[in-house]
């Protein structure tokens, strides 16, 4: 078996064209994802935060090889899934699986439990219609349902309920990896700590990674043993989940940790609020893409883009105050 990373991204490029036609030039360019590294361990939760429109999803599809890249590798066990071809494609396929967003929309409304469930299980393997059976009512009592529920359509159940028919899906094929593209952004609060903690337990038992891609900080900090964020198609913090909740370096991270609401109404941080809104990934800015909005930039952020560097040990950020040894003055001043 390979012994390295299960899933390894390097220099992962996507740039989309806009306007333009079949032999017209493009009018530009939308840069979604723009050059990004990281590997994923097997047995791993790893997150990927960031607002809307920073790239995750577009990133989460290229893992799955939903969508070509521009620039670009990403190994899964070792292999380049980018030069597979259809055919050798097909058996990676099963190793990796999707978590929709929404639970609503990711099930056929004219299939029942049944059908959805073993509908990936059918793609690979020839299997017996009891067999098939066995296997999805053992899943669906797995995701705390019944085999009952078989029989039924997915109008007939909750939010929360279809999403656990969905991750039953997922597991259907026995995967390695699971991709969970906002799992859980769709369901009542009450239903997502459910949700959340099946997903653990279920990691647990079928010895999963995942890359869990979330708008919620809090979410992923729950689930992921280390979090990457990303910023306009680029990652600007990664650490483990204890590290950057305790000593984040970006002032981007620092921001959305600052939003994320605690139970303790005495707990007080320090205010800090970012300016303006998300550049247009059209255009994005020069040097630091996140210059614009920040309150500690200086004359280099708009001249030079920093790269993602280690800070400390296993604490990569890409922040022109972190590429220093010691703190600066400005670094002073951000961590008080
Ligand atoms: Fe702010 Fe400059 Fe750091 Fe970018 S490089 S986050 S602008 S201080």
């Amino acid at each position: 078996m390979f012994d390295g990373p299960l899933l390894n991204i390097v220099d992962l490029v996507k740039h989309f064209p806009l306007g333009g036609g079949v032999l017209a030039k493009p009018e530009g360019w939308i840069k979604a994802v723009d050059g990004v590294s990281f590997s994923v361990s097997r047995g791993e939760s790893f997150g990927l935060v960031g607002e809307s429109g920073c790239g995750k999803t577009t990133l989460g599809r290229l893992i799955l090889r939903l969508i070509e890249p521009t620039d670009g590798r990403i190994e899964f066990a070792g292999q380049d899934i980018f030069s597979l071809s259809p055919a050798e494609l097909m058996p990676l396929r099963r190793r990796m699986q999707i978590i929709f967003q929404d639970p609503y929309s990711s099930l056929d409304p004219r299939m029942k439990v049944d059908a959805i469930i073993t509908e990936p299980l059918r793609a690979i393997q020839r299997l017996t219609r009891n067999q098939q059976q066995n296997a999805a009512a053992e899943l669906l009592e797995k995701v705390g349902l019944q085999k009952a529920d078989l029989d039924k359509y997915p109008h007939e159940f909750s939010g929360g309920q279809r999403q656990r028919i969905g991750i039953a899906r997922s597991l259907c094929v026995r995967p390695e990896l699971i991709v969970a593209d906002e799992p859980v952004s769709a369901l009542d609060v009450s239903i997502q700590a459910q949700v959340i903690n099946l997903m653990q337990d279920l990691k647990e038992e079928f010895n999963l990674s995942y890359v869990f891609i979330s708008h919620d900080l809090s979410v992923v900090q729950h689930i992921c043993e280390r979090i990457a964020v990303m910023y306009l198609g680029s990652i600007v913090e990664l650490a483990t989940t204890e590290d950057f909740s305790r000593t984040p370096r970006h002032p981007y991270t620092r921001a959305l940790l600052q939003a994320v609401p605690l139970p303790d109404p005495h707990h007080k941080t320090a205010s800090f609020s970012m300016e303006g809104d998300v550049p247009n990934p059209i255009d994005p800015p020069g040097g630091c893409v996140f210059h614009p909005r920040c309150p500690y930039k200086f004359d280099r952020c708009s001249l030079e883009k920093p790269p993602l560097m280690e800070a400390t040990a296993n604490h990569f950020v890409a922040c022109w105050l972190n590429q220093g040894h010691g703190m600066t003055n400005v670094e002073r001043q951000m961590t008080n």
